[in-house]
């Protein structure tokens, strides 16, 4: 592209979104080309902030004209690189955040029509302020936005009772690559008239097209909650404990994560307001919550019961049932600061892999066993939703010290981890998606006959290869 050429591109998108919304100074452009775990730094052309579906079509439409690539960002905290644009200069970032309005709710048929860039927490407390509850939560929920909770087919700490993003998706609009309109904004829990596109959408990372607002399931907010940490003396025993406390507690059961003593320590250790819930260290914590539609009595004895069942049968040494809401937020800040605490600590392999639940003490035990003998510095981080098989199977150093010698050697710890978790018939990305970090290795892990489908796909609906290049496929 020349220069005369770039010119004149960023003119043309001026015209469509306005001067004061096409960005290019380096200090303003800065956070849109840089992903949150900053492993992946770009140099946009520009970024591109739309106001509406009209102008993001307009733009879409443009750019497809004149081959530019489009990255789509909504709240720019993917973790796999999807959303931020390679070195070339020459594509651009359009966000989405400037579509931000709550278009409608219908409580009749439970849903909330919204725009791509609303932030997930407001949508949150938007179907809260309506006595309804949208289910899908995580910890960046304060900035993540709904068209990249789509994009990404998002998971969090509530899969096990209300599913991923994609099960709260009743239609979405989006704009095409071409610069065509899908206007998919149904309401409908029922239809089934072929190839269903918004699920095509759904996950598709931006390399399909751009949502631009989405129609949402909402759900009967819960009138009762209950949460508990457990320690358990092995992963198994986590195992055994979920299925007896679903057995206990059916679809109460809203969260089932699982964390090391490790994980636990780190925290302690390096964020600020958390200790030690327990009165010894214990190998493995159990975070659930149980909600329901009924009193908080009947729902407090539920949770003793499943509480003294598992304690009888050795499965849990100790535990906390959360006595109120303050106390319920400071077992989940344990949960949510991990993350945190292992960014402190030092870099990691990270892992978002998932296997059937009853393969996750083998695989572990494998994995664990593999590493030891192939990296000795090595030692993992090991939390996640359990209820859902999703494992945050990250591998860091056994000191700090270690931590970026562990991390050089990045891709064979991938390839131990990812060949056991091939073997156990699981995912390389449970729940964060593929982007740029994993675009290679799932060539290796997914058939060919899916891949060759996935391609065919992009190449119909984006035959010029303007969305997001370089990502997922
Ligand atoms: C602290 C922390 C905790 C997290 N916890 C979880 C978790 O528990 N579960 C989980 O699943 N994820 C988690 N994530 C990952 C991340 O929050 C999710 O992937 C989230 O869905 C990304 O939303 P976003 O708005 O930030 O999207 P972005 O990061 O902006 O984009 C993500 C991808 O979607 C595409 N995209 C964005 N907007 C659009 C659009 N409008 N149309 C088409 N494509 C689009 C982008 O091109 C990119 O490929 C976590 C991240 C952080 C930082």
């Amino acid at each position: 592209m020349t220069t005369t050429q770039a010119t004149n591109d960023l003119l043309k998108l001026s015209e469509i979104v306005g001067t004061n919304h096409v960005l290019t100074a380096a200090s303003d452009v800065e956070s849109y080309a840089t992903d949150w775990r900053g492993n992946y730094r770009g140099t946009p052309l520009a970024v591109v902030r739309p106001a509406n579906t009209v102008e993001v079509a307009a733009v879409v439409k443009y750019c497809n004209a004149h081959r530019i690539a489009i990255v789509p960002q909504a709240g720019n905290t993917g973790l796999v690189g999807g959303s931020v644009p390679d070195q070339s200069g020459q594509q651009i970032v359009l966000s989405v955040a400037r579509l931000n309005q709550v278009h409608s709710v219908d409580l009749h048929n439970n849903t909330i029509t919204v725009g791509a860039g609303v932030i997930l927490q407001t949508l949150q407390e938007k179907a809260s302020e309506q006595d309804r509850l949208f289910p899908v939560s995580l910890a960046a929920e304060g900035s993540c936005q709904v068209g990249g909770i789509i994009a990404t087919n998002a998971g969090g700490v509530q899969v096990l009772k209300y599913g991923n993003t994609r099960e709260q998706v009743l239609g979405v609009e989006a704009v095409l690559p071409n610069g065509d309109v899908f206007e998919g904004l149904r309401g409908l829990r029922k239809d089934n008239t072929g190839y269903d596109l918004k699920h095509l959408l759904v996950g598709s990372e931006g390399t399909l097209g751009i949502i631009t607002a989405a129609t949402l399931k909402l759900w009967a907010k819960p009138r009762s909650q209950q949460t508990l940490l457990l320690a358990l003396p092995t992963l198994p025993a986590a195992v055994e404990a979920l299925q007896i406390v679903r057995d206990a507690c059916g679809d109460r059961v809203t969260a089932f994560e699982v964390f090391s003593r490790w994980c636990l320590e780190l925290a302690i250790e390096l964020v600020a307001n958390i200790a030690d819930p327990m009165q010894s260290p214990s190998p493995w914590y159990a975070l659930i919550e149980l909600s329901d539609s009924t009193d908080e009595a009947a729902l407090a004895a539920l949770a003793e019961q499943a509480f003294g069942a598992l304690f009888e049968r050795g499965l849990v040494t100790d535990g906390v049932i959360a006595q109120n809401q303050t106390q319920a937020a400071a077992l989940w800040n344990i949960r949510e600061h991990i993350p945190e605490a292992e960014k402190l600590y030092g870099k990691a392999v990270k892992h978002d892999i998932s296997v059937p639940i009853s393969a996750i003490p083998q695989f572990v035990d494998e994995a664990e066993a593999a590493l030891a003998a192939q990296f000795p510095a090595a030692r993992v981080v090991n939390f996640g939703h359990l209820g859902d098989g999703n494992l945050h199977f990250n591998v860091a150093g056994k000191s700090r010290e270690d931590c970026a010698a562990v991390f050089a050697q990045a891709k064979s710890v991938n390839a131990v981890v990812y060949d056991l978790v091939s073997k156990h018939q699981g995912s390389i990305s449970a729940e964060h998606g593929l982007g740029q970090l994993k675009r290679e290795t799932i060539t290796h892990y997914k058939s060919s006959v899916e891949i060759a489908a996935m391609r065919a796909i992009k190449a119909a609906l984006d035959p010029n290869g303007i969305m997001n290049p370089g990502k997922v496929i």
